[in-house]
Order: structure tokens, then sequence, then C-alpha cells
């Protein structure tokens, strides 16, 4: 038997070990690194290496041809189970009960997951809803096609918690498996943004988290609430509309990363008005709000960009609406905020792996790193508009969509 079967098991493991080779005409690494003429070889799960001049490669196994390759995006902050209902159109959040059956809305979510993905979108960190938690752990199995989630589960809100409330909430998150904190330390930009949690509590959360080894995403509109997040501790500033240079510094100062929401969030509000109106503070003053804040907030990103060390990643506050459309939320601060292109792709992959405690495994084209792989048509360097054609998505060395 063992001479026969020896050889067998030989030819078993090398054909599943195959690395593929995936040649395009440029490859961006995700840490400001530019390639042209390259391929990226994939064994397993894994990336083995880049390999330049790959036009004289012999056994390619996927040619990209004048497509450029990067790792998948990474959106860290959705909200990946916002939908609208499809029996009217209406805008379907955390907060408002309508009558939906678990399942419903965790096929909804299922549906944002893929379309996130044919977005170019590898991996997101959703803050947060319960639904959240068995789709992370569906898609993490293997079959079901969507992102790597990273969930908060369910956000910390209510400012009438004493500090050990807060820390409890904390502990409870961290017992039921959540990859986060999330917590509102301001008002909504349609209720002016004014802080709503004080010092203690924020030092409670942020303090509390950080012994359990959590990030704390903090949504936070005006100058006092970021300024208390920066000061607890806390991972991450989301939104920030509202504040000014002496905060950035501050950010920048302390190392909390800054994602700053300045496009998409709104324009998906305008442009589906109709889905949103009435619904909580989604009225005609709050939509007056959220115009307002706009070109404040195109400010802020601006001003972020020129603030020394200071670590702007990509997030989009996607809700319903925007699902797939991640991307568009890029490109705006690459074609109306002036951030350089080669940025904005950081930003967008070994950058916010950094910021989700994720930059040793996803965000970079190197050796040892997951293939999660996407190409665009062009060269996104020259058009930043090429994030809108994603034609081949890998992810753990899986192709997913071509
Ligand atoms: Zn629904
Ligand atoms: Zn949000």
């Amino acid at each position: 038997m063992k001479p026969l079967l020896l050889p067998l098991l030989f030819i078993a493991t090398t054909l599943t070990a195959q690395p593929l080779i995936i040649r395009a005409a440029r490859v961006i690494d995700g840490r400001g690194h530019v390639t042209e003429d390259a391929a990226v070889v994939v064994e397993g799960s894994k990336i083995l290496r880049i390999v330049p001049n790959a036009k004289t490669l012999k056994n390619v196994t996927i040619d990209l041809g004048d497509k450029t390759i990067m790792p998948g995006g990474i959106d860290t902050h959705v909200h990946i189970g916002w939908h609208f209902d499809a029996k009217d159109g209406r805008s379907h959040d955390d907060e408002t009960d309508r009558n939906e059956t678990p399942q419903e809305s965790v096929l909804y979510a299922a549906e944002n997951a893929m379309r996130t993905l044919e977005g170019g979108i590898t991996t997101v960190q959703s803050l947060g809803a319960p639904v959240d938690k068995p789709l992370r752990d569906a898609i993490a199995r293997g079959t079901l096609p969507g992102p790597r989630i990273l969930t908060a589960i369910e956000p910390i809100f209510d400012d009438k918690l004493s500090p050990e409330a807060m820390r409890a909430a904390v502990d409870k998150l961290a017992s039921e498996g959540a990859d986060v904190v999330k917590v509102f330390a301001s008002q909504s930009i349609r209720n002016g943004g004014a802080p709503t949690m004080s010092q203690e509590q924020m030092d409670a959360i942020c303090g509390e988290a950080k012994k359990l080894h959590l990030r704390v995403a903090v949504h936070a509109h005006g100058p006092e609430s970021v300024r208390r997040a920066v000061l607890a501790g806390c991972t991450s500033i989301e939104h920030g509309a509202l504040i000014g240079q002496t905060e950035l510094d501050l950010m920048a100062e302390h190392g909390t990363y800054f994602d700053p929401n300045i496009d998409l969030v709104f324009r998906n509000y305008f442009e589906n008005k109709s889905h949103y109106l009435g619904i909580g503070s989604y009225t005609e003053e709050g939509f007056a709000q959220m115009k307002l804040a706009v070109p404040k907030a195109l400010h802020v990103f601006q001003l972020a960009l020129a603030t020394p060390r200071l670590k702007v990643v990509f997030g989009t506050d996607a809700v319903a609406g925007s699902h797939g459309r991640n991307f568009q939320e890029l490109e705006y601060r690459v074609t109306t905020g002036g951030q350089k292109p080669i940025d904005a792709i950081t930003s967008a992959t070994s950058l916010a792996a950094e910021s989700l405690g994720l930059g040793d495994r996803v965000g970079t084209i190197a050796a040892g790193y997951e293939a999660d792989l996407i190409a665009v048509d062009g060269d996104p360097l020259r058009d930043i508009n090429a994030l809108s054609h994603v034609s081949f998505v890998m992810k753990g060395g899986k192709v997913v969509i071509r």
C-alpha cells in the first residue's frame, strides 16, 4: 500500500496548495506604495508576495489586464442592518419598531452585506445593532458572502446612567462578544450636537473598555463632547462635524483616530428624503440642520488633513440607501476635500485596519496578510472615481465577485 498511497497524497496536497497568481496593470499595497505591472501571489487564504514585471510570468491564474489591484476597502463606520422596508420603502433603523420578525431583519442585513462586498468593501465595523452579531458569525463561517464584520452590538446612549452603570454596560457588551463599544457622547447633528455624557461617564466607559481590551468609537459632533472623549482615552471620534483646530490637535496629540463622515451620509439622506422624513429627528428642521452641516464637515475635514500626525480614517456611517456605495465617500474626500488619492486609499485600507486593531491581518498587500483583494477599472491614483468600478473581489483567498 505504502508506495501507492504516498504519491497520491503528495499530488493531493500540491494541488490544493497551488498558489494563485493574479496579475494587473498595477498593485497598490495599502501603505502608499505602487508597483506597476505586478502580480499578487495568494496561497490558501493568505498573500505570499507581490511580484513585479508580471508580464514575463508564464503561469498567471487570473489576468486582470488594465485594472488596479488594491486591498479590499475597510469602512470603520456602518450600520449594516439599516434598510428600507420592502412594504412601504420607509427607513428601518435600530430605534423604530416596525413589526418585523428577526428572520426578516437578518435577511435585510445579509442583503446589505452582499451589496457592501460588491462595492469593494471587505471589512466593516458596524456601530451597531443586535442583528449584526449572528450576521457577523454567519459570514465568518465562510459560506454567506459579506465583509468581515466587527460590531458594537448595541450602542451606549443613556446619559442618565451612573459611572458604575456605564462600567457594567461595557462589561455586558464584552461578555456578549462585542468587538467594540459605541457610545453617544453628543446629540445628533439634527439636534445641534451638544454634549450628553459627562467627563466622569466617558472616563468610566473608556477606562472599563481599556481594561477589557475593547476599543471605543465615540459619536461626537461638538467640541466639548470630542474633548471629553479624547481625554477619557477613547479610540476614535466619529463625525466631529462642528469641531475646530483645537480638538483636531488634541486628537493628534492623544493618537485618537478621527473618522469624519462628510458626504455619503448626508447626500444619501437628501437623495432618499421621502424614505426618512417623519421618523424621529428626521424632520424638516433636522434636514435643514444637516444641510448646514455639509460645508462645516468639509471644512473640518480639510483642517484635519492639514493637522500633523492626525490619523484620519475612512468611515461612511452607511445607513439605508448607502450600502455598497461606501467608496463614494472616499471619492468625495479626494475630489472635493482635496485629499491625495494615495492617502485616501491608505486611510481606507492599512490605516483603517490599524484603527480596528487588525493592522497585522488585513488592509495591506504583503506576505502573511489575509488575501482580501479588489480590482478596480483604470487607475484610482489618476481618477479616484475608478473606485466606483469594482470588478473583482477576493476575500480570504476566495474569489467572491468577478
Ligand atoms: Zn425592516
Ligand atoms: Zn452611525
